[in-house]
C-alpha cells in the first residue's frame, strides 16, 4: 500500500495542527509522499499566506512599501518554528527573498514562496524528505502536464529518499520557470504525484469531515457522503459543491486511484471516499447541490424550418461569444439556452440582438434569476420513481419548476426553480430523500 497525503493549509495553519500530521503520519507509516499547502487560516490568523504574498506582490508592483506584510508573513513562520523547537533558517530564508523582490520579480515565483518555506518547515518537523515541486512536476509550455518526465524525476528522486514532502500549488515550465497552478491547487500536485507513484491511494487532508449529501449552510446536519464515483462528484461540485479543486479528479479518475477526503481536526471520521470501483450505494440519493443565477434564452423558431438548423445558427454564436451553454431544453417548435448570468453580462444586448436576427428565430424572451439544483445518484438508474419524488415535494410545496433535465447517463437530475424558491428546493427534497 502507498499512499500520497496531501494537507491543505488549515491543516498546516499552527503548530498545534502541525503535530497532529505528525501523530495522523506515525499512525500509517504507508504515507511516502507528502504535499503540503502553504499555511492557511485559523483562528488567530485571518489570511491565508498565500493571499499575503499576493498582496506583497501587488504592493512591489505599485511601489508601495510593504515591510508590514513582509513581517507579517515572516511572523507566522516563525511563530511556528519557534513553536516546534525547529532550526530551518527562516529569517535568514525570508531576508534572502527581501533582496529579491524588485518589480521584475515573477508573481508566481514569489506567491510559491508560501508552499516553499511550509514545506521547508515541515520536512525538519516530520522527518520527510524536501523535494522541490520544481524539481519533479514539469509542464509543457500549453500549461498542461508533462506527466512522462514528472514520472522519471519522481522515480529517480524515490531512489534516493523513501519519504518525501513536496510543495503544492505550483511546477516548472519547460523554459525553467516556475507556473501556479488554480487557487487550491496543491489538491492538483497531490493527484499528480499520485497518479504518476501509482499510488493505491490519494489521501486529501482538510478541514471538514468529507462531502455531505447537501451544503451544511441550508441544511441542517445533512448526511456525509461515505462513497462516491468520480462521475457523481463531477456532477455535484460542477453545481457549486466544493471541497476539492476541480482539476484535481481527472488525473486520478483516469487512472482508477481511489481518492479520500478526511479531515485533520477529526481523524477519526471516516471521510468520504472517491473511487469508481464500488456500484452501488446504500442511500438512494448521493447528494443534492445547486448553484443561483442563471439566464434561460427562451427561443421560439418559425415551425416551417428545421429545428436543427437554427439550434445550430444559435449555438454557433454562443461559441463565437465564448459562452458555456449548461442545457438546451427543447420543444418541437421552441428551444432554451441556459447560461450562467455572470457569463453574459457583458453582451447582453449584444446577444438579444443577434439571436433575434438569425433565420427562423420568431420569438425571444429572456428569463433571469434561475437556479438549478442537481440531484446526483448512481442508484437512479435503477430505481424509478425518484424523479415523481422530486417534482411531487417540490409541487407540494408550491416551488415550481422551470426547467427539467436528467443526463443521459441518469446519475443526475437537474431542475430549474426562481432564484428565491433554491434555499427551499435543496430543504425540502433534501428531507422527502434523507427524512429518515
Ligand atoms: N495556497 C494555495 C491557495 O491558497 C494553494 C492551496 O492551498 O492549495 O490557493
Amino acid at each position: 500500500m502507498q499512499k500520497v497525503a496531501k494537507f491543505g493549509g488549515s491543516s498546516v495553519a499552527n503548530a498545534s495542527q502541525i503535530r497532529k500530521i505528525k501523530s495522523i503520519l506515525e499512525a500509517d507509516t504507508s504515507r511516502e509522499i507528502l504535499v503540503t499547502s502553504a499555511i492557511g487560516k485559523d483562528k488567530a490568523h485571518e489570511s491565508k499566506l498565500t493571499d499575503l504574498l499576493y498582496l506583497l506582490y501587488a504592493h512591489i508592483e505599485y511601489g508601495i512599501d510593504y515591510n508590514h506584510i513582509l513581517k507579517t508573513i515572516t511572523d507566522r513562520f516563525l511563530d511556528i518554528k519557534n513553536d516546534l523547537s525547529l532550526s530551518y533558517d527562516i529569517e535568514k530564508e525570508i531576508e534572502n527573498l527581501k533582496k529579491e523582490l524588485t518589480k521584475d520579480i515573477s508573481k508566481d515565483y514569489l506567491v510559491s514562496r508560501g508552499e516553499y518555506f511550509t514545506a521547508k518547515l515541515l520536512e525538519e518537523y516530520l522527518g520527510y524528505q524536501f523535494v522541490d515541486a520544481k524539481d519533479i512536476i514539469m509542464l509543457h509550455y500549453d500549461g498542461t502536464v508533462d506527466y512522462e518526465t514528472t514520472e522519471t524525476q519522481l522515480k529517480n528522486v524515490l531512489k534516493k529518499h523513501k519519504k518525501i514532502i513536496v510543495p503544492g500549488f505550483y511546477a516548472k515550465t519547460p523554459n525553467d520557470k516556475i507556473r501556479l497552478f488554480s487557487r487550491g491547487g496543491s489538491d492538483i500536485t497531490g493527484s499528480i504525484l499520485a497518479k504518476v507513484s501509482k499510488a493505491d491511494l490519494y489521501e486529501n487532508w482538510t478541514d471538514v469531515d468529507g462531502i455531505y449529501a447537501a451544503d451544511p449552510k441550508l441544511v441542517d446536519n445533512p448526511k456525509l457522503i461515505h462513497s462516491i464515483t468520480y462521475s457523481e462528484l463531477r456532477e455535484l461540485s460542477y453545481r457549486g459543491a466544493n471541497v476539492l479543486n476541480q482539476e484535481t479528479i481527472l488525473p486520478l479518475a483516469n487512472m482508477g486511484i481511489p481518492l479520500k477526503i478526511k479531515n485533520t481536526f477529526n481523524p477519526e471520521s471516516s471521510g468520504t471516499l472517491i473511487s469508481d470501483k464500488f456500484a452501488e450505494a446504500n442511500e438512494l440519493l448521493t447528494g443534492i447541490s445547486g448553484l443561483k443565477n442563471f439566464t434561460s434564452f427562451n427561443i421560439t423558431k418559425d415551425s416551417s424550418k428545421q429545428l436543427i438548423l437554427v439550434l445550430k445558427n444559435v449555438l454557433n454564436l454562443f461559441i463565437r461569444y465564448k459562452i458555456n451553454i449548461e442545457h438546451i431544453p427543447t420543444g418541437i417548435d421552441t428551444f432554451s439556452m441556459i447560461v450562467k448570468t455572470e457569463d453574459i453580462k457583458d453582451y447582453y444586448f449584444d446577444l438579444i440582438n443577434e439571436v433575434r436576427e438569425i433565420e427562423g428565430v420568431i420569438d425571444l424572451s429572456l428569463e433571469d434569476d434561475i437556479a438549478l439544483v442537481a440531484i446526483v445518484s448512481r442508484n437512479m438508474t435503477h430505481i424509478p420513481g425518484v424523479a415523481g419524488r422530486i417534482f411531487t415535494t417540490l409541487g407540494n410545496h408550491n416551488i415550481n419548476i422551470k426547467i427539467i433535465a436528467q443526463a443521459s447517463t441518469e446519475i443526475s437530475i437537474i431542475i430549474g426553480v426562481s432564484n428565491v424558491d433554491y434555499e427551499k428546493a435543496i430543504k425540502v427534497v433534501y428531507k422527502e430523500f434523507y427524512k429518515d
